[in-house]
């Protein structure tokens, strides 16, 4: 029987014990899923400081904080089972990994063994959930991404590499009907345990679904579905019910955390809806994204966080032909991909989320004229109707953000959205004003 839906749970759906005991009537029905598990909420967190503290050669204070971590999950085992032989089982788990997490303490961190353990939360959550399910007898079986989750030397997915495999591997598991994965973790081109960036559990789901033909994604977290602000940062944002997979995927890259950046993309490819869906209200409907679109005035905010603009002028040249060439080559020598790009008859300013290459990208473009560079920006993404023929919804975004200076405008590029820039400090003033002129 063919696999059915993609039911991924995120760090708090399984963040301590009775998250994971309630996750048991959702997944029970009599449909045949993956079930793409994230680490426990704050323990990838827990692992990123230990691979920095390793990396400032702080060794005793990692080894404190591992041990922590260790301690922390044999609570977790002695809350989660309740007969004596699983949960010897699962104290016994959790020492393997810990002593391989303290093994790869011993020598200097390579990239490769900060992977390793940045892996371990996904492996140790996958591992935990079997074994309930095994001590309640309900048959499941794990299936490790690592044997068929993969990225390519440009860290892309290998969808080709992935369908191939993950179907070889299914056909010799064809008898369970909830088959547990973890969410996150995959192989790059080399065959090294590598990572799909932080939150990549949902794009995990997404390229499963994508390569399985699903009729259905469901991404699982702590909020009944795509609120139209930011709840961090403002108070009665509301869920939106239907998405199209374009709106989505502008919001998800822009900034809404429920959604990994990319994790939109492989579904839209293959027109699979994705449901996002509360944990803790599992009735509520939540989100719809599917290929359909509604036209709404606005639908949603989002913001995106660590971005810098750099800013070129060069009087002579900009608008010679062939001097926009020159200034992509410069960031597409270092990889680094452009977000955002205005032009001006002496000037062209242009935003990066990436900043690894600021430095030696600012010290090139300086061979074309004068280059200003700001950090601390903030992209606020807009999504609605933002087609060409519209009248009307500048003046009231601008209208909504008059005492907020903005530092670039991006419209026209999407007939879904509108993109500011403006300075960090001002986002939350921001996505406020917004959010009381466009949805109140
Ligand atoms: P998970 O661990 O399940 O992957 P995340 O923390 O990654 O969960 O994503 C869910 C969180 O995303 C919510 O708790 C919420 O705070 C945050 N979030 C940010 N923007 C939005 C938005 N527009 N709609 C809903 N949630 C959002
Ligand atoms: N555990 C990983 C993270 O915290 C992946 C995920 O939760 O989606 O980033
Ligand atoms: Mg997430």
């Amino acid at each position: 029987m063919n696999i059915v839906k993609i039911m991924k749970f995120g760090g708090t759906s399984v963040g301590n014990p009775d998250r994971m005991k309630a996750l048991i009537p959702l997944i029970t029905d009599k449909e045949k899923k993956i079930v793409v598990l994230s680490a426990m909420a704050g323990t990838t967190n827990n692992l990123v400081e230990i691979t920095e503290l390793l990396y400032a050669d702080n060794k005793d204070e990692a080894s404190v904080k591992i041990e922590i971590l260790r301690a922390k999950y044999h609570d977790v085992v002695n809350d989660l089972y309740t007969t004596d032989p699983i949960r010897q089982s699962g104290h016994d788990l959790i020492n393997s990994h810990f002593d391989n997490i303290n093994n790869l303490t011993l020598r200097i961190l390579t990239k490769l063994q900060e992977r390793t353990i940045l892996a371990q939360g996904e492996l140790i959550s996958t591992s935990l959930f079997h074994l309930l399910l095994q001590e309640r007898e309900i048959k499941s079986v794990l299936l490790p991404a690592l044997n068929f989750m993969r990225i390519d030397k440009d860290g892309e997915p290998d969808y080709f590499y992935i369908e191939e495999n993950i179907k070889r591997e299914l056909r010799k598991k064809s008898s369970e009907n909830i088959i547990i994965t973890q969410g996150y973790i995959c192989r790059n081109a080399v065959g090294e345990i590598d990572n799909l960036k932080r939150g990549g559990s949902d794009f995990t789901a997404s390229i499963i679904g994508a390569a399985l033909k699903v009729s259905e994604i469901q991404i699982w977290t702590d909020i009944s579905g795509l609120h139209n602000n930011d709840p961090r940062f403002v108070q009665n944002t509301k869920v939106i019910r239907e998405l199209s997979f374009d709106e989505a995927a502008e919001l998800a890259y822009f900034g809404a955390k429920i959604l990994h950046p990319s994790s939109v993309n492989p579904a839209k490819e293959k027109n699979i809806p994705v449901r996002l869906k509360n944990t803790l209200e599992p009735e509520d409907e939540g989100t719809l994204i599917t290929s359909n679109s509604i036209l709404l005035d606005y639908k949603a905010v989002a913001a995106k966080d660590n971005i810098s603009v750099l800013r070129i002028r060069s009087d002579r040249m900009l608008m010679a032909y062939g001097f926009l060439r020159k200034v992509f080559e410069i960031f597409e020598a270092y990889r680094t991909p452009i977000d955002m790009i205005t032009t001006s008859e002496v000037c062209v300013s242009i935003t990066i989320d990436n900043p690894q290459y600021l430095t030696q990208i600012a010290k090139d473009l300086r061979e074309l004229g004068t280059v200003e560079v700001e950090e601390n920006q903030t992209i606020v993404c807009i999504v609605g109707d933002f087609r060409t023929e519209r009248t009307g919804s500048a003046p009231e975004i601008f209208q909504a953000l008059n005492t907020i200076p903005l530092k670039m405008i991006s419209y026209g590029g999407s007939p879904n959205s509108l993109s500011l820039l403006i300075d960090t400090a001002n986002k939350t003033e921001a996505l406020r004003l917004l959010s009381k002129h466009l949805f109140e």
